[in-house]
């Protein structure tokens, strides 16, 4: 028997026998007090471990302290090698300030007219590099060149006492211009003497575009209040009248820059010598002239430049300076070629109506025959006969005409910005600048070409 004052027989704290009908249960303890068993242990562990840490460093800070402390000192080699280095990085920062002083000293030169100065500083011998610093000098000099600022780029030892230089250099033909041009210079240098520098090499870089008349021809020129004309000596009979004309075509190139008006137009005038030398080189036989946006100027051949087309020619390619901004060859024309070929005719032109309009028999030739009704007319081949050529400048010019007429001269020229200069797609251009959609533009002009040109 059991003592009824006695406590009742110990059982397992958590367990107690399941009630009939009570789904069987799991035996062992509750996940609740598992866990609190776990995150003591845990705790113990990590206050055990921290106190271990704390031990571990004391002690060996004791141990530390007891080493006999030594001073430091550099090895001769490395600090022979900290000096090399120091030594080599103060050389470079002084070459390249000596490159930047002769750089500005020739730039000085330049705007001073002191042409001994600047060819001198090509090497006695380097007869190539005098050459081209004398034609330069003497070219830009009769252009009137009012800004000429070089920066150095980078520079690095070649050989020996040589330095290659990589400088560019923003220049033009008014001081303080909104957009100068720019040529990259690539140089190598002679600094034995770093108090004379002489350049051993000297050869321009133009990213893919054509090296400048000025760089490549002995210029002479005429300058004006809006262009200055350029030429080759055999040209230099004719600077007066087109200087003349292109001062009228500047006024009329100048209405439709939709941006920046140039700062001055540069027209250069070439002879059978410089034609295709000077330019691309691969110009289609109907190419009268062709303009460099970038650079603020225009190419004419001499020999198409004739008194009764010379008005018309000027305002055509000052029209695309104007209009393009200074994009130039920056701007993948991908479709566009209607588009910037018709705004350039357009301000060719005058905003004269079709009748008086130069090429309007093979335009409507063009338009009744091969045209295939696409307003996005395609440039002619290089090797295509005049008649195909001017009829697809004339049926783009009538599209540009009809944006001009439908959508008003504001929207037209923001159209235009939009899809030449800033490169969007003519359907986003069509419905942000004009108002509708470029299905719109296309079938409404297309109609219109073909109405005019019967
Ligand atoms: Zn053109």
């Amino acid at each position: 028997m059991s003592d009824p004052s006695s406590p009742p027989p110990l059982r397992p704290p958590s367990y107690s026998a399941p009630a009939p009908g009570d789904p069987p249960r799991q035996r062992g303890v509750s996940w609740k007090r598992a866990l609190a068993i776990c995150a003591g242990v845990v705790v113990l562990a990590l206050v055990a471990l921290v106190g271990l840490g704390l031990w571990e460093r004391r002690e060996l800070r004791r141990e530390l302290d007891a080493l006999p402390t030594y001073g430091y000192t550099e090895s001769p080699e490395l600090a022979s090698a900290k000096a090399g280095i120091k030594a080599r990085d103060d050389r470079t920062a002084r070459i390249g300030q000596v490159i930047s002083d002769a750089m500005a000293g020739q730039s000085a030169a330049l705007l001073g007219g002191d042409k001994a100065t600047f060819v001198g500083y090509a090497a006695p011998g380097y007869r190539l590099g005098q050459t081209w610093l004398t034609r330069s000098f003497t070219s830009l000099r009769a252009m009137g060149v009012a800004q000429w600022t070089p920066k150095v780029d980078s520079w690095t030892p070649y050989s020996g006492t040589r330095w290659q230089s990589t400088i560019d250099v923003s220049y033009c033909f008014v001081a303080g211009c909104a957009t100068p041009s720019t040529i990259t210079l690539h140089t190598m240098w002679d600094l034995a003497d770093e108090a004379h520098p002489r350049m051993t090499e000297l050869w321009e870089y133009t990213g893919g575009q054509a090296t400048p008349p000025w760089a490549q021809t002995v210029l002479q020129a005429k300058v004006g209040s809006r262009v200055i004309v350029a030429g080759p000596a055999a040209t230099a009979g004719r600077f007066g009248a087109v200087l003349a004309e292109a001062e009228k075509a500047a006024k009329v190139a100048d209405r439709y820059a939709l941006t920046t008006t140039p700062s001055k137009y540069v027209v250069y005038l070439a002879g059978a010598k410089e034609w295709g030398r000077w330019p691309y080189g691969e110009e289609g036989d109907w190419v009268a002239g062709y303009a460099e946006p970038e650079r603020e100027s225009v190419v004419l051949r001499a020999s198409s430049a004739t008194p009764s087309f010379l008005p018309e020619l000027l305002r055509h390619e000052m029209g695309h300076v104007s209009t393009l901004a200074g994009q130039g060859s920056k701007v993948k024309y991908a479709d566009a070629w209607w588009l910037v070929e018709g705004m350039a005719d357009y301000v060719a032109a005058e905003e004269r109506p079709f009748a008086q309009y130069s090429d309007r028999p093979v335009t409507i030739s063009f338009v009744r025959g091969k045209w295939n009704g696409d307003l996005r007319v395609g440039a002619p081949k290089k090797k295509a006969s005049p008649a195909d050529a001017n009829g697809r400048y004339g049926t783009a010019y009538l599209g540009v005409s009809c944006l001009v007429q439908q959508y008003g001269r504001a929207r037209a020229l923001g159209f235009f910005h939009a899809v030449a200069v800033v490169g969007s797609p003519l359907t986003t251009a069509a419905t942000e600048q004009l108002g509708v959609p470029w299905t719109t533009v296309s079938s409404t002009c297309t109609a219109q070409i073909r109405r005019t040109a019967h």
